[in-house]
């Protein structure tokens, strides 16, 4: 399993290595990738599909935005995994 399934799957060291390294996890909620932007001076990140309703995470330091989006994917179980599109 790589260090992006691990970190989806809750594994705090994983996350924090990811969030290190700048790069953020698929959207927790349906895998598609997770786009990050600026808006009104807050770091916003949220999921590549306008139609997921999965919560986007705003702050105003960039890491920090990627930190806690990464920190709360950690409610996939095995199974939903599967659906996932991470390669
Ligand atoms: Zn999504």
């Amino acid at each position: 399993m790589d260090k992006v399934k691990r970190a989806l799957l809750g594994d705090r060291k994983a996350q924090e290595e990811l969030t290190k390294k700048g790069r953020k996890l698929p959207c927790h909620v349906c895998g598609k990738k997770a786009k990050i932007m600026f808006r009104e001076g807050l770091f916003v990140i949220m999921c590549s599909d306008e139609y997921c309703n999965c919560l986007c995470v705003a702050e105003p330091v960039r890491a920090m935005a990627i930190r806690k989006w990464n920190e709360r994917a950690e409610i996939l179980t095995e199974k939903e995994m599967e659906k996932l599109e991470v390669k």
